[in-house]
């Protein structure tokens, strides 16, 4: 991560950090708070880095050198994470009371320092007490991140000594094109990001080959709606009952569908660039001539009813019959 990657999914953010670092006026404390999967850990990352960096470039860590190195292995001695201990629910006074022993002593290599606590919301209340002691008088050079997707559980008075940064949830486009700077391929990166837009989430599904066999055969399908000389039932008991064989898949399965005739529906209302399939074009752009702009909000509508009888604990595979039964009305009538 850097302060550019930083700034397109996190302008507001970004900003205020760059702006403070670049004037030496850091806050003592700040709060990263917002959903899962939205870059909190790694800014807290980059401002360590670009705080211990020894070769910055205009204000960017050159993340390279010995101490990007180290703050990124969770090696600096300056740089110091607190996050739940293995198995532990909560983050302990003993934690904190250590942090704040390490603390009493000036920076091992230089005169700043910087803990980051991470799930900050699992802090006991005494540890919470502890640490509010220390960030109401901090050392000199020292610089707090707490981060959190909770911050309401937070106590008033940390979150009152503290810098408030929200974390916004990243756009679907801003995910895919995430996944696609990090080499994933870019018909995988886009439906993983219209399922999830918690980036990490994202990567585990674009590397679960299980995925892309899923994509495939929800293209076969449509296709074969589409065409009467190759019916859609067979293709359910042939190979769908097989790769969605549990409700979790299967919603993935419908989430699929629908991200294809909502596709269709981009194409009628001039929309091409929130085109999920956008290696379909074609396809889609042929169905979209024999769907109506009302007909494919139809075939969603059929595909969102699908969805609420699987949540009602339908068997799988008659959810996928009754909505193919439904769908192939549709596109014949
Ligand atoms: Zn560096």
């Amino acid at each position: 991560m850097n302060w550019q990657t930083l700034s397109e999914h996190q302008k507001k953010a970004a900003r205020v950090l760059r702006h403070a670092v670049r004037r030496g006026e850091l806050a003592h404390a700040y709060l990263l708070e917002g959903p899962k999967g939205t870059g909190k850990r790694q800014a807290a990352m980059l401002l360590a880095q670009t705080l211990f960096c020894e070769k910055p470039r205009d204000g960017e860590p050159c993340l390279d050198c010995r101490n990007c190195r180290r703050v990124a292995s969770g090696n600096h001695p300056d740089v110091i994470w607190v996050r739940l201990e293995e198995n532990a629910a909560t983050i302990k006074k003993d934690q904190i009371a250590r942090l704040i022993k390490e603390f009493a002593y000036r920076g091992v290599e230089s005169a700043q320092k910087m803990f980051i606590i991470e799930d900050a919301e699992k802090m006991t209340v005494q540890a919470e007490n502890s640490l509010l002691k220390f960030i109401e008088e901090p050392y000199p050079g020292t610089h707090a991140l707490l981060i959190t997707e909770h911050m309401h559980q937070l106590l008033d008075t940390i979150i009152s000594r503290c810098q408030v940064l929200t974390f916004v949830p990243l756009s679907v486009e801003a995910v895919a094109r995430r996944l696609i700077e990090d080499n994933q391929p870019p018909h995988l990166a886009r439906i993983a990001a219209a399922l999830t837009q918690d980036y990490e989430e994202a990567v585990a599904l674009c590397r679960d080959e299980w995925i892309a066999d899923a994509r495939a055969l929800v293209l076969q399908l449509v296709q074969r709606l589409h065409k009467s000389s190759e019916p859609a039932l067979p293709l359910l008991y042939e190979k769908f009952s097989l790769n969605f064989d549990n409700q979790q898949r299967t919603a993935v399965g419908l989430d699929m569908l629908l991200f294809w005739y909502r596709d269709i529906l981009s194409l009628h209302v001039g929309r091409p660039k929130a085109v999920v399939y956008s290696d379909q074009l074609d396809t889609l752009k042929d169905q979209a001539l024999r769907l109506s702009e009302s007909r494919s909000v139809q075939a969603m509508s059929l595909v969102l009813d699908a969805r609420k009888r699987l949540d009602a604990h339908v068997n799988g595979l008659s959810v996928w019959e009754q909505l193919v039964i439904r769908l192939g009305g549709l596109i014949t009538a």
